[in-house]
């Protein structure tokens, strides 16, 4: 199926989005969050972007350049985040901060905290949904490292829409891509000739998901979507804890009394 019918096909039947509604994307330069972008705006939908500036040098720059040419190209206005503007140093220096106390991944640590500014930055802009770049062999890896980890139940919130979560704090993500192959968003990105980075974030030279990445390498890409066709049967049956709390430090939305970006900062 074709890149775009599949985008097509998944934002019906999962009912992602109307067009009505504000979709906020989460862009960070990579080829990914370009392509979702460039197809819900080629496809009507109302979207702005929102990329957080993580202060890595040169990369960072970089990634700034392409968003910004992205959404003069698209006519969609952007948000920039400037960590180092907002906290004094660069995502980087925290992370050494951080990991100075705890034994934890590169870029487990930037997800958490990344996460935790988009939903925050997204709301403040009056965002409906929040879209990101996520895509098949992401979610797959995903599902392999939670069972991996021996939290097979993590795998109950993932899917190409966050799950039942209603509260008023926390914006919805979807993930129109969830079934496309990176191969093909690659290819595309190329054809379409969108402003992209393809460089890797300099960050990223740790992380487990590299070393689940590399196994995926050696699987077909019929093998990748049998990963998520099984977490799709199973997932239904998964039981989850859908209560949203405040975090009592933050008064962000958190699962448990204190949110995960602020049990990481308190450290
Ligand atoms: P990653 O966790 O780096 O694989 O990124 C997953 C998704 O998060 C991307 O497809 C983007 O939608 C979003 N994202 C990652 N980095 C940034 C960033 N610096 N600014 C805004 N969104 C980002
Ligand atoms: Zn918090």
């Amino acid at each position: 199926m074709p890149l775009e019918t599949q985008v097509k096909a998944t934002i019906r039947k999962y009912k992602l989005a109307t067009k009505k509604q504000k979709i906020i994307i989460a862009l960070s330069g990579g080829k990914d969050s370009t392509v979702t972008a460039y197809l819900l705006h080629k496809f009507g939908y109302k979207i702005e972007g929102f990329h957080i500036n993580l202060g890595l040098g040169e990369y960072s720059n970089k990634c700034e350049k392409a968003v910004r040419e992205l959404c003069k190209q698209l006519n969609i206005k952007l948000h920039v985040y400037n960590f180092k503007k907002k906290h004094g140093n660069s995502m980087c220096y925290i992370r050494s901060a951080i990991q100075s106390k705890k034994t934890l991944k590169n870029c487990a640590i930037c997800g958490v905290i990344k996460k935790w500014i988009i939903n925050k930055g997204c709301r403040k802009v009056g965002a409906d949904k929040i879209a990101t770049g996520h895509h098949l062999d992401d979610e797959a890896q995903t599902f392999f490292m939670n069972i991996l980890k021996g939290a097979p139940e993590l795998n109950a919130n993932t899917g190409p829409i966050t799950r039942n979560v209603k509260d008023k704090k926390f914006i919805p993500r979807i993930k129109p891509l969830f079934y496309v192959l990176e191969k093909d968003i690659r290819d595309y990105a190329i054809r379409e000739k969108l402003p992209v980075v393809f460089e890797k974030c300099p960050c990223a030279l740790d992380s487990y998901r590299i070393q689940v990445r590399s196994f995926f390498e050696t699987l077909s890409d019929r093998e990748k979507r049998n990963i998520i066709r099984n977490f799709d049967k199973v997932k239904a049956s998964i039981k989850v804890d859908e209560k949203i709390r405040y975090c009592e430090l933050c008064g962000e939305p958190a699962r448990n009394k204190i949110c995960k970006r602020c049990e990481l900062l308190r450290v």
